[in-house]
Protein backbone atom coordinates (compact mmCIF):
# COMPACT_ATOMS: atom_id res chain seq x y z
CA UNK A 1 0.00 0.00 0.00
CA UNK A 2 3.05 2.68 1.00
CA UNK A 3 4.41 1.46 -2.52
CA UNK A 4 1.16 2.18 -4.30
CA UNK A 5 1.00 5.80 -2.38
CA UNK A 6 4.65 6.40 -3.42
CA UNK A 7 4.07 6.14 -7.08
CA UNK A 8 0.62 8.18 -6.98
CA UNK A 9 3.58 10.78 -4.85
CA UNK A 10 6.24 10.45 -7.69
CA UNK A 11 3.27 10.69 -10.54
CA UNK A 12 1.96 13.90 -9.21
CA UNK A 13 5.79 15.13 -8.60
CA UNK A 14 6.71 14.30 -12.37
CA UNK A 15 3.17 16.12 -13.82
CA UNK A 16 3.86 19.14 -12.18
CA UNK A 17 7.88 19.25 -13.08
CA UNK A 18 6.33 18.39 -17.06
CA UNK A 19 8.57 15.31 -16.82
CA UNK A 20 4.93 13.62 -17.30
CA UNK A 21 1.83 13.55 -19.24
CA UNK A 22 -1.56 12.70 -18.73
CA UNK A 23 -2.30 10.24 -21.37
CA UNK A 24 -5.55 10.97 -23.56
CA UNK A 25 -6.74 7.72 -22.11
CA UNK A 26 -6.27 8.88 -18.21
CA UNK A 27 -8.04 11.97 -18.71
CA UNK A 28 -11.15 10.21 -20.73
CA UNK A 29 -11.14 7.19 -18.42
CA UNK A 30 -10.73 8.87 -15.49
CA UNK A 31 -13.68 11.76 -16.66
CA UNK A 32 -15.92 8.62 -17.78
CA UNK A 33 -14.95 7.34 -14.03
CA UNK A 34 -15.84 10.37 -11.77
CA UNK A 35 -19.66 11.19 -13.58
CA UNK A 36 -20.22 7.39 -13.24
CA UNK A 37 -19.53 7.79 -9.61
CA UNK A 38 -21.55 10.70 -9.43
CA UNK A 39 -24.47 8.96 -11.23
CA UNK A 40 -24.43 5.87 -8.91
CA UNK A 41 -24.72 8.44 -5.79
CA UNK A 42 -27.53 10.10 -7.34
CA UNK A 43 -29.09 6.40 -7.98
CA UNK A 44 -28.60 5.86 -4.15
CA UNK A 45 -30.41 8.92 -2.95
CA UNK A 46 -33.23 8.64 -5.47
CA UNK A 47 -33.67 5.14 -4.17
CA UNK A 48 -33.65 6.74 -0.94
CA UNK A 49 -36.18 8.94 -1.93
CA UNK A 50 -38.79 6.31 -3.26
CA UNK A 51 -38.72 7.67 -6.57
CA UNK A 52 -38.06 4.49 -8.42
CA UNK A 53 -38.04 5.98 -12.37
CA UNK A 54 -34.94 7.98 -11.36
CA UNK A 55 -33.24 5.53 -9.56
CA UNK A 56 -33.36 3.24 -12.39
CA UNK A 57 -32.09 6.35 -14.79
CA UNK A 58 -29.27 6.74 -13.36
CA UNK A 59 -28.38 3.31 -13.16
CA UNK A 60 -28.92 3.26 -16.62
CA UNK A 61 -26.88 6.26 -17.17
CA UNK A 62 -23.77 4.34 -15.09
CA UNK A 63 -24.21 1.10 -17.52
CA UNK A 64 -23.59 3.61 -20.33
CA UNK A 65 -20.66 5.33 -18.68
CA UNK A 66 -19.57 1.36 -18.21
CA UNK A 67 -19.47 1.23 -21.78
CA UNK A 68 -17.62 4.72 -22.26
CA UNK A 69 -14.82 3.45 -20.53
CA UNK A 70 -14.17 0.32 -22.41
CA UNK A 71 -14.83 3.11 -25.69
CA UNK A 72 -12.39 5.20 -24.01
CA UNK A 73 -9.90 2.23 -23.34
CA UNK A 74 -10.21 1.84 -27.19
CA UNK A 75 -9.33 5.37 -28.00
CA UNK A 76 -12.15 6.03 -29.52
CA UNK A 77 -12.34 9.35 -27.00
CA UNK A 78 -14.62 12.05 -29.77
CA UNK A 79 -17.43 9.11 -29.79
CA UNK A 80 -16.95 8.93 -25.86
CA UNK A 81 -16.31 12.49 -25.51
CA UNK A 82 -20.06 13.26 -27.26
CA UNK A 83 -22.22 10.62 -25.77
CA UNK A 84 -21.18 11.54 -22.39
CA UNK A 85 -22.00 15.23 -23.39
CA UNK A 86 -25.34 14.35 -25.02
CA UNK A 87 -25.90 11.92 -21.43
CA UNK A 88 -25.68 14.96 -19.53
CA UNK A 89 -27.26 17.22 -21.23
CA UNK A 90 -29.93 14.51 -21.39
CA UNK A 91 -30.05 13.67 -17.87
CA UNK A 92 -30.26 17.55 -17.03
CA UNK A 93 -33.60 17.66 -19.15
CA UNK A 94 -35.11 14.57 -17.60
CA UNK A 95 -34.18 15.38 -13.76
CA UNK A 96 -35.77 18.97 -14.77
CA UNK A 97 -38.59 17.96 -16.66
CA UNK A 98 -39.46 15.33 -13.26
CA UNK A 99 -38.37 17.41 -10.44
CA UNK A 100 -38.06 20.64 -11.09
CA UNK A 101 -34.93 22.98 -10.50
CA UNK A 102 -35.41 22.41 -6.99
CA UNK A 103 -31.93 20.36 -6.39
CA UNK A 104 -29.79 22.33 -9.24
CA UNK A 105 -29.22 18.84 -11.03
CA UNK A 106 -29.09 21.38 -13.87
CA UNK A 107 -25.36 22.96 -12.69
CA UNK A 108 -23.87 20.14 -14.57
CA UNK A 109 -24.49 21.72 -17.56
CA UNK A 110 -22.26 24.72 -16.81
CA UNK A 111 -19.09 21.60 -15.75
CA UNK A 112 -19.46 20.38 -19.65
CA UNK A 113 -17.74 23.88 -20.50
CA UNK A 114 -14.00 23.65 -19.63
CA UNK A 115 -14.24 20.11 -19.38
CA UNK A 116 -15.25 20.35 -23.20
CA UNK A 117 -12.83 22.61 -24.03
CA UNK A 118 -9.65 20.91 -22.05
CA UNK A 119 -10.31 17.21 -23.47
CA UNK A 120 -11.11 18.78 -26.95
CA UNK A 121 -7.92 20.82 -27.28
CA UNK A 122 -6.03 18.20 -25.49
CA UNK A 123 -6.37 15.44 -27.45
CA UNK A 124 -4.66 15.07 -30.84
CA UNK A 125 -8.49 13.34 -32.07
CA UNK A 126 -10.18 16.36 -32.30
CA UNK A 127 -7.37 18.22 -33.93
CA UNK A 128 -9.09 20.83 -36.30
CA UNK A 129 -12.64 20.36 -34.58
CA UNK A 130 -12.72 23.52 -33.31
CA UNK A 131 -16.50 23.89 -33.97
CA UNK A 132 -17.93 21.34 -31.48
CA UNK A 133 -16.49 22.08 -27.87
CA UNK A 134 -18.12 25.76 -28.62
CA UNK A 135 -21.51 24.25 -30.30
CA UNK A 136 -21.60 21.59 -26.65
CA UNK A 137 -20.86 24.61 -24.82
CA UNK A 138 -23.98 26.52 -26.33
CA UNK A 139 -26.08 23.32 -26.36
CA UNK A 140 -25.06 23.24 -22.54
CA UNK A 141 -26.48 26.74 -21.85
CA UNK A 142 -29.61 26.53 -24.19
CA UNK A 143 -29.82 23.30 -22.21
CA UNK A 144 -30.04 25.15 -18.35
CA UNK A 145 -31.78 28.33 -19.43
CA UNK A 146 -34.60 25.44 -20.82
CA UNK A 147 -34.70 23.99 -17.43
CA UNK A 148 -35.97 27.16 -16.16
CA UNK A 149 -37.90 28.33 -18.13
CA UNK A 150 -39.69 24.94 -18.33
CA UNK A 151 -40.44 25.34 -14.69
CA UNK A 152 -42.13 28.39 -15.24
CA UNK A 153 -44.65 26.70 -17.91
CA UNK A 154 -44.89 23.07 -16.44
CA UNK A 155 -45.31 21.49 -13.20
CA UNK A 156 -42.23 18.64 -12.87
CA UNK A 157 -44.02 15.08 -12.66
CA UNK A 158 -42.89 14.55 -9.06
CA UNK A 159 -43.74 17.38 -6.39
CA UNK A 160 -40.72 17.59 -4.11
CA UNK A 161 -41.11 19.41 -1.13
CA UNK A 162 -37.80 21.28 0.00
CA UNK A 163 -36.38 19.26 2.92
CA UNK A 164 -32.89 19.72 4.61
CA UNK A 165 -32.73 16.61 2.71
CA UNK A 166 -33.53 18.51 -0.97
CA UNK A 167 -30.93 21.66 0.31
CA UNK A 168 -27.89 18.85 1.37
CA UNK A 169 -28.40 17.29 -2.55
CA UNK A 170 -28.18 21.55 -3.94
CA UNK A 171 -25.14 21.83 -1.66
CA UNK A 172 -23.35 18.44 -3.21
CA UNK A 173 -24.52 19.35 -6.86
CA UNK A 174 -23.28 22.93 -6.69
CA UNK A 175 -19.56 21.34 -4.90
CA UNK A 176 -19.34 18.60 -7.36
CA UNK A 177 -20.18 21.33 -10.59
CA UNK A 178 -17.64 23.39 -8.84
CA UNK A 179 -14.71 20.94 -8.39
CA UNK A 180 -15.21 19.74 -11.80
CA UNK A 181 -15.19 22.82 -13.38
CA UNK A 182 -12.20 23.96 -11.75
CA UNK A 183 -10.11 20.82 -11.76
CA UNK A 184 -10.78 21.01 -15.69
CA UNK A 185 -9.49 24.59 -15.97
CA UNK A 186 -6.65 24.08 -14.03
CA UNK A 187 -5.87 20.79 -15.73
CA UNK A 188 -6.18 22.92 -18.93
CA UNK A 189 -3.84 26.05 -17.55
CA UNK A 190 -0.78 23.44 -16.60
CA UNK A 191 -0.92 21.69 -19.50
CA UNK A 192 -1.02 24.96 -21.46
CA UNK A 193 1.78 26.19 -19.93
CA UNK A 194 3.30 22.30 -19.58
CA UNK A 195 3.10 22.49 -23.40
CA UNK A 196 4.64 25.97 -24.07
CA UNK A 197 7.66 25.16 -21.70
CA UNK A 198 8.35 22.29 -23.64
CA UNK A 199 8.16 24.12 -27.04
CA UNK A 200 11.03 26.59 -25.57
CA UNK A 201 13.13 23.70 -24.36
CA UNK A 202 12.89 21.87 -27.83
CA UNK A 203 13.45 25.04 -29.66
CA UNK A 204 16.52 25.45 -27.44
CA UNK A 205 17.83 22.15 -28.80
CA UNK A 206 17.25 23.11 -32.70
CA UNK A 207 18.88 26.27 -32.03
CA UNK A 208 21.90 24.14 -30.42
CA UNK A 209 21.59 21.70 -33.16
CA UNK A 210 21.22 24.18 -35.54
CA UNK A 211 24.63 26.11 -34.35
CA UNK A 212 27.06 23.21 -33.72
CA UNK A 213 28.87 20.50 -36.13
CA UNK A 214 27.45 17.39 -35.46
CA UNK A 215 31.16 15.62 -35.82
CA UNK A 216 33.02 17.32 -33.55
CA UNK A 217 30.31 19.10 -31.33
CA UNK A 218 32.32 22.35 -31.60
CA UNK A 219 29.93 25.50 -32.68
CA UNK A 220 29.95 26.21 -36.47
CA UNK A 221 30.99 28.83 -38.48
CA UNK A 222 27.75 30.56 -38.44
CA UNK A 223 27.84 30.97 -34.73
CA UNK A 224 31.38 32.05 -34.38
CA UNK A 225 30.02 35.05 -36.55
CA UNK A 226 28.20 36.28 -33.86
CA UNK A 227 31.00 35.75 -31.25
CA UNK A 228 33.22 38.08 -33.54
CA UNK A 229 30.97 40.50 -33.98
CA UNK A 230 30.51 40.85 -29.92
CA UNK A 231 34.20 41.14 -29.57
CA UNK A 232 34.68 43.80 -32.42
CA UNK A 233 32.14 45.60 -30.50
CA UNK A 234 33.80 45.49 -27.02
CA UNK A 235 36.86 46.02 -29.01
CA UNK A 236 35.67 49.38 -29.94
CA UNK A 237 33.95 50.40 -26.95
CA UNK A 238 35.57 49.43 -23.99
CA UNK A 239 39.00 48.46 -25.79
CA UNK A 240 39.24 44.91 -24.73
CA UNK A 241 41.79 43.63 -26.99
CA UNK A 242 40.73 40.16 -28.83
CA UNK A 243 43.06 37.91 -31.71
CA UNK A 244 42.32 35.25 -33.12
CA UNK A 245 43.72 31.61 -34.19
CA UNK A 246 43.45 30.03 -37.61
CA UNK A 247 44.69 26.50 -37.20
CA UNK A 248 44.55 23.77 -40.37
CA UNK A 249 45.61 20.46 -39.71
CA UNK A 250 48.85 19.20 -42.00
CA UNK A 251 48.53 16.91 -44.53
CA UNK A 252 45.24 15.75 -43.12
CA UNK A 253 44.30 14.02 -46.99
CA UNK A 254 47.07 11.82 -46.52
CA UNK A 255 45.38 10.72 -42.93
CA UNK A 256 41.82 10.26 -45.10
CA UNK A 257 43.98 8.38 -47.47
CA UNK A 258 45.91 6.01 -45.77
CA UNK A 259 43.61 5.27 -42.54
CA UNK A 260 40.22 6.19 -44.11
CA UNK A 261 37.34 8.20 -43.68
CA UNK A 262 36.34 7.23 -40.19
CA UNK A 263 40.34 7.74 -39.02
CA UNK A 264 40.15 11.12 -40.19
CA UNK A 265 36.95 12.02 -38.33
CA UNK A 266 38.91 10.28 -34.70
CA UNK A 267 41.32 12.76 -35.67
CA UNK A 268 38.96 15.63 -36.33
CA UNK A 269 37.65 14.95 -32.62
CA UNK A 270 41.07 14.31 -30.93
CA UNK A 271 42.01 18.20 -31.89
CA UNK A 272 38.58 19.49 -31.30
CA UNK A 273 39.10 18.26 -27.96
CA UNK A 274 42.75 19.36 -27.35
CA UNK A 275 41.86 23.00 -28.15
CA UNK A 276 38.88 22.68 -26.20
CA UNK A 277 40.95 21.31 -23.28
CA UNK A 278 43.30 24.28 -23.71
CA UNK A 279 41.01 27.25 -23.68
CA UNK A 280 39.80 29.40 -20.92
CA UNK A 281 35.77 30.15 -20.34
CA UNK A 282 36.37 33.40 -21.84
CA UNK A 283 38.22 32.56 -25.48
CA UNK A 284 36.07 30.15 -28.27
CA UNK A 285 36.38 27.84 -30.61
CA UNK A 286 34.56 26.48 -33.72
CA UNK A 287 35.22 24.26 -36.76
CA UNK A 288 35.90 27.12 -39.12
CA UNK A 289 35.42 24.57 -42.36
CA UNK A 290 36.65 21.09 -43.58
CA UNK A 291 39.79 20.71 -41.32
CA UNK A 292 40.34 24.58 -40.15
CA UNK A 293 39.96 25.67 -36.73
CA UNK A 294 38.93 29.31 -35.54
CA UNK A 295 39.87 30.07 -31.69
CA UNK A 296 39.15 33.89 -30.58
CA UNK A 297 41.30 34.79 -27.78
CA UNK A 298 40.41 37.18 -25.00
CA UNK A 299 43.66 38.80 -25.11
CA UNK A 300 46.58 40.32 -27.40
CA UNK A 301 49.04 38.60 -30.08
CA UNK A 302 51.31 37.77 -27.34
CA UNK A 303 49.16 36.14 -25.27
CA UNK A 304 47.03 34.16 -28.32
CA UNK A 305 50.32 33.28 -29.65
CA UNK A 306 51.64 31.38 -26.35
CA UNK A 307 48.06 29.57 -26.40
CA UNK A 308 48.48 28.45 -29.53
CA UNK A 309 51.81 27.49 -29.12
CA UNK A 310 50.46 25.42 -26.23
CA UNK A 311 47.97 23.85 -28.48
CA UNK A 312 50.62 23.38 -31.53
CA UNK A 313 52.64 20.85 -28.75
CA UNK A 314 49.66 19.05 -27.32
CA UNK A 315 48.16 17.97 -30.63
CA UNK A 316 51.73 16.86 -32.30
CA UNK A 317 52.36 14.88 -28.78
CA UNK A 318 48.88 13.31 -28.97
CA UNK A 319 47.90 9.74 -30.64
CA UNK A 320 45.16 8.77 -32.24
CA UNK A 321 44.29 4.87 -32.26
CA UNK A 322 42.21 3.19 -35.54
CA UNK A 323 41.90 -0.23 -36.27
CA UNK A 324 45.30 -1.34 -34.28
CA UNK A 325 47.14 1.05 -35.49
CA UNK A 326 48.34 4.99 -34.03
CA UNK A 327 48.29 7.82 -35.69
CA UNK A 328 49.87 11.39 -35.20
CA UNK A 329 49.02 14.79 -36.64
CA UNK A 330 50.57 18.24 -36.61
CA UNK A 331 48.73 21.46 -36.89
CA UNK A 332 49.86 24.72 -38.20
CA UNK A 333 48.80 28.36 -37.06
CA UNK A 334 48.24 31.61 -37.72
CA UNK A 335 47.11 34.14 -35.23
CA UNK A 336 46.16 38.22 -35.50
CA UNK A 337 45.13 40.65 -32.97
CA UNK A 338 41.78 42.80 -34.03
CA UNK A 339 42.13 46.45 -34.08
CA UNK A 340 39.29 48.80 -33.66
CA UNK A 341 38.04 49.80 -36.82
CA UNK A 342 39.00 46.63 -38.77
CA UNK A 343 36.27 44.64 -41.00
CA UNK A 344 35.86 40.81 -39.63
CA UNK A 345 36.93 39.65 -42.61
CA UNK A 346 39.97 41.74 -42.99
CA UNK A 347 41.03 39.90 -39.11
CA UNK A 348 40.22 36.59 -40.57
CA UNK A 349 42.43 37.05 -43.80
CA UNK A 350 45.36 38.05 -41.77
CA UNK A 351 45.02 35.17 -40.17
CA UNK A 352 44.98 32.88 -42.94
CA UNK A 353 47.89 34.47 -44.64
CA UNK A 354 50.10 33.68 -41.69
CA UNK A 355 48.89 30.19 -41.75
CA UNK A 356 49.48 30.16 -45.44
CA UNK A 357 52.58 31.35 -45.07
CA UNK A 358 53.59 28.28 -42.05
CA UNK A 359 52.28 25.50 -44.53
CA UNK A 360 54.46 26.74 -47.34
CA UNK A 361 57.71 26.93 -44.65
CA UNK A 362 57.67 23.58 -43.20
CA UNK A 363 54.19 23.79 -41.42
CA UNK A 364 53.81 22.33 -37.95
CA UNK A 365 54.29 26.27 -36.24
CA UNK A 366 52.85 29.32 -35.33
CA UNK A 367 53.25 32.79 -37.77
CA UNK A 368 52.01 35.79 -35.96
CA UNK A 369 53.56 38.43 -37.94
CA UNK A 370 53.37 39.22 -41.40
CA UNK A 371 56.61 37.66 -43.40
P1 LIG B 1 47.73 20.92 -45.74
O1 LIG B 1 48.81 20.47 -44.83
O2 LIG B 1 48.23 21.78 -46.82
O3 LIG B 1 46.60 21.52 -45.02
O4 LIG B 1 47.22 19.61 -46.47
P2 LIG B 1 45.88 18.88 -46.28
O5 LIG B 1 45.97 17.54 -46.87
O6 LIG B 1 45.48 18.93 -44.83
O7 LIG B 1 44.88 19.83 -47.03
P3 LIG B 1 43.82 19.59 -48.16
O8 LIG B 1 43.01 20.84 -48.23
O9 LIG B 1 44.49 19.12 -49.41
O10 LIG B 1 42.91 18.41 -47.64
C1 LIG B 1 42.00 18.57 -46.60
C2 LIG B 1 41.27 17.28 -46.44
O11 LIG B 1 40.40 17.29 -45.31
C3 LIG B 1 40.40 16.93 -47.61
C4 LIG B 1 39.07 16.54 -47.01
O12 LIG B 1 38.60 15.33 -47.54
C5 LIG B 1 39.39 16.36 -45.56
N1 LIG B 1 38.23 16.62 -44.71
C6 LIG B 1 37.51 17.74 -44.61
N2 LIG B 1 36.49 17.57 -43.72
C7 LIG B 1 36.61 16.30 -43.26
C8 LIG B 1 35.84 15.53 -42.31
O13 LIG B 1 34.87 15.96 -41.73
N3 LIG B 1 36.25 14.26 -42.07
C9 LIG B 1 37.33 13.74 -42.69
N4 LIG B 1 37.68 12.49 -42.42
N5 LIG B 1 38.04 14.42 -43.61
C10 LIG B 1 37.69 15.69 -43.88
MG1 LIG C 1 45.16 20.78 -43.92
MG1 LIG D 1 42.58 23.11 -45.19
Amino acid sequence: MSAFFKNVITYIKNLINGDEYISDRTKVGYTMTAISFIHVLIAIFFAFNENIWLCLYNFVSFGIYQLLMELAKKKKYILTTITASIEIIVFVLVTSFCIGTIMRFNLYCLAIVPGIFYITSTIKDFKGRTLFPFVTSIAAMLTYVTSLLFELVHDPIFVVEPSVTTQLVEIFNVIISFIMMIIFSLLFTWEMKNNSAALEKRNQQLQQFANRDPLTKLPNRRSMMQVLNVSMHELQRDNAPFSVILGDIDDFKKINDNYGHDAGDKVLVMVANTITSQLRDCDSVCRWGGEEILIIIKGDLEAARNIAERIRLNISSSKVEHGGQSMRVTMTFGVAQAKAGDRIEHLIQQADNRLYYGKGHGKNQVVDQNV
